[in-house]
């Protein structure tokens, strides 16, 4: 039977969508592993698009403040403890030798996954959570959470962590919102429906395609005990994510020699009753 989520999931993928893309930037397009399909084999039915007004987004160091139980940035500062986290995998490009590095180096992290690639790569999922890594949800089409009703906002959520809990045989309670949007409505909605929200406190930008040492450097300067690192280890197709698994490793290296220990976002937070 012809698979219409892997068409919408290729054509998403190469119409962009993810955290922080810049469609106006000019990339390194050398990925030539996946080709993809032609935009009108799509059923344009299937995935509307938003005709909605978009709804102001509000900061989110406001958020954390006014909601300290759901929203983080960043965790205790009285230990050298760190996470890393990647978004919008599982991207077959990248996660792998991603996964390869962090066990070689003994290093947990956390992914925050869409369904959708979770649905076409499970199997990395299921790696991901074998090898002692946390996984949260980042929605099913990257979608933007205060851009959705809540009914929207839930089903998205809802088929997410069915793609997940069939990846890796258990349902997330981490959400990380695309585009880091949100407002004090969707915060109550995850609030509502248990989920804490992780946000980040340093950002590696690495979907700007930097060479690895300039994203390394970047990172270290600005971590400091209790810091949540934003990485990716999924882009769209013409996206170069080829220097962030040398990144990591750059950043893993310098950090360990300084002195931080690398945790997942559960455990950094203490968030009891969250799958490690
Ligand atoms: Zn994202």
């Amino acid at each position: 039977m012809f698979n219409w989520k892997m068409v919408f999931l290729i054509v998403f993928l190469v119409t962009g969508g993810c955290a922080g893309i810049d469609n106006s930037d000019t990339r390194n397009q050398s990925f030539d592993v996946i080709e993809p399909v032609q935009a009108q084999e799509v059923d344009q039915d299937k995935e509307p698009p938003l005709q909605r007004e978009k709804p102001e987004e509000v900061n989110n160091g406001q958020l954390a403040k006014l909601y300290p139980e759901t929203v983080f940035l960043s965790g205790p500062t009285t230990e050298k403890k760190i996470a890393l986290t990647f978004d919008d995998g599982p991207d077959p490009r990248v996660t792998g030798s991603l996964l390869d590095l962090l066990k070689q180096e003994s290093v947990p992290a956390t992914f925050f996954l869409m369904g959708a690639r979770v649905e076409a790569f499970p199997q990395l999922a299921k790696r991901m959570s074998d090898e002692g890594h946390s996984i949260g949800s980042h929605t099913y089409w990257h979608r933007p959470l205060i851009e959705l009703t809540n009914d929207e906002a839930e089903v998205e959520l809802q088929k997410t962590n069915t793609a997940i809990k069939q990846a890796i045989g258990k349902e997330t309670t981490l959400f990380r919102p695309p585009f880091g949007s949100m407002n004090e409505e969707k915060v109550e909605l995850m609030r509502d429906l248990g989920y804490s929200v992780i946000i980040w406190s340093v950002d590696s930008e690495d979907w700007k395609a930097s060479p690895p040492d300039e994203i390394a450097k970047e990172v270290v300067d600005a971590v400091r005990p209790g810091s949540i690192i934003l990485h990716h280890d999924g882009a769209n197709w013409n996206t170069d994510l080829s220097g962030t698994v040398t990144a990591v490793e750059q950043e893993i290296k310098e950090l360990k020699e300084m002195g931080y220990t690398f945790v997942t976002v559960p455990e950094l937070l203490n968030l009891s009753g969250q799958p490690q």
